[in-house]
């Protein structure tokens, strides 16, 4: 019989499986899109550093640009050029902005109406109100050495996350006016840029878009745990319909081959194994015997206990042949109280020696009745055929052969096995 596929194991490793790909494309595309986070949030910083550099650029080629100073916007301390304060001669007071200064206004504003931060910062600085912090430090030490063109980090400010980009500004020829004393050759770093950009609004967008996976991914998750639940139990039902129809295939095989009493082959699978036992014995030249028994007196027990006692000897008889003869002995019933043993690759006399000594216990053994009373003990009678092939035996010859050995056994005195022999076969005509 095929092995049974553990159907329910299969289903729940195929589930198991399901959840965990399931739950890596999710985890998969969860940090997708916290990574597009991070991109997206970098190329925003980098557009408003590169707007900045544009206007610095722009004011150093005009050697900064004049205007009315304010409360807001004074005159620039740390900027020491002749005509940094000059009155028109309409009587307009104008102070002049360098272009730190400027970015540095323009920031501020963009801070308070965007709320993306900016700043720009040095390792040689005239202000100190743009020195760097440790990170910033950083990032201009890597600029120094050539290693980086921009450099990432998150900070947080009011106790939400920013992503910080400082980009290296480099040493123009009109930076030169004012930064000459700096010492820095044109097209050295002469510092950074910095842009804090917000995630928050990004992570609020993303999250929405993460909450739609979340569900897509659960209603594929269901679907397949459906289709997999679904699939594991039709095939359930099929290998329960195919175990059924197999184990009715097995009872009507074991009803049509066995004797329901005994538990013995019956006749029609006698007939059907004696010719091949035959064949097979004359192809091999190997031994072949065949056993015909017969219950002394059995009528007795059926007229002294009733017919459930004879049946129960039957019973008996068939329980202790099964158990104790050869896995390759074929025992039938052959009909009443007649039993038909083959035994391959046995001669007769190694037949009559295991009979003997089987039905030598058998006798002793204590049947019991109905009542518990016990019955006399049942003795056989046995007739014994040993194949050879020069006989040309097919199986009726081969059966009578035991026959009338039994039947010498019989008229002999019965309780006793009898080999078939030329001096059987003579037997006189009175006892055949
Ligand atoms: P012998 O020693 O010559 O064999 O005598 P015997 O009584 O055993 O032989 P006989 O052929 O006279 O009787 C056999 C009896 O077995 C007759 C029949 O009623 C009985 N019998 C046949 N089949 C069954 C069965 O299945 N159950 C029972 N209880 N009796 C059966
Ligand atoms: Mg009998
Ligand atoms: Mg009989």
């Amino acid at each position: 019989m095929s092995a049974v596929i553990p159907i329910k194991r299969y289903a729940t490793i195929v589930m198991v499986l399901w959840t965990s790909l399931v739950s890596a494309s999710l985890a998969w595309n969860v940090w997708l899109q916290r990574r597009a986070v991070v991109d997206i949030a970098k190329i925003e910083a980098e557009a408003f550093i590169n707007k900045d550099l544009s206007l610095r650029s722009w004011a150093s080629s005009h050697g900064g640009v004049y205007v009315r100073p304010t409360a807001e916007t004074p005159p620039n301390a740390y900027l020491q050029v002749a005509d940094r304060d000059v009155v028109t001669t309409g009587g307009m007071s104008l102070t002049l902005m360098n272009p730190a200064y400027i970015t540095r206004e323009v920031h501020s504003r963009f801070a308070r109406q965007f709320g993306v931060y900016g700043h720009m910062t040095s390792l040689q600085l005239k202000n100190p109100l743009n020195a760097p912090n440790d990170w910033e430090r950083q990032g201009l030490q890597r600029f120094a050495e050539g290693k980086l063109k921009n450099y990432v980090g998150f900070s947080e400010r009011e106790g939400k996350p920013y992503l910080d980009l400082i980009k290296p500004m480099f040493m123009e020829e009109s930076c030169l006016a004012c930064h000459a004393w700096t010492q820095i050759p044109v097209g050295g770093v002469r510092g950074g840029i910095v842009a804090s950009v917000p995630l928050t609004p990004l992570r609020d967008k993303t999250a929405a878009v993460i909450r739609q996976m979340a569900v897509s991914h659960g209603g594929f998750w269901l679907i397949g745990m459906a289709v997999i639940g679904w699939i594991g139990r039709k095939a359930k039902h099929i290998q329960q319909e195919r175990a059924q129809s197999e184990s009715e295939r097995q009872e009507l095989y074991i009803q049509a081959t066995h004797d329901p009493l005994t538990g013995l082959f019956n006749r029609r699978y006698l007939n059907e194994v004696l010719p091949r036992e035959l064949y097979r014995a004359k192809r091999t030249g190997a031994a072949l015997s065949l056993a015909i028994l017969d219950i002394d007196h059995f009528k007795r027990f059926n007229d002294e206990y009733g017919h459930k006692a004879g049946d129960n000897v039957l019973r008996t008889l068939g329980e202790y042949l099964r158990a104790n003869l050869r896995k390759c002995d074929i025992a039938c019933r052959f009909g009443g109280e007649e039993i038909l043993i083959i035994m391959p690759e046995t001669g007769a006399e190694e037949v009559r020696r295991r009979l003997t000594v089987l039905f030598e216990h058998f006798r002793e053994l204590s049947i019991a009745h109905q009542d518990a009373t016990p019955l006399p003990p049942v003795t056989v009678s046995v007739g014994i055929a040993e194949y050879w092939a020069e006989a040309e035996q097919d199986a009726d010859r081969f059966l009578s052969l035991a026959d009338r050995a039994l039947y010498r056994a019989k008229a002999e005195g019965r309780d006793r096995i009898v080999i078939f022999s030329d001096s059987v076969g003579d037997a006189p005509a009175g006892e055949e």
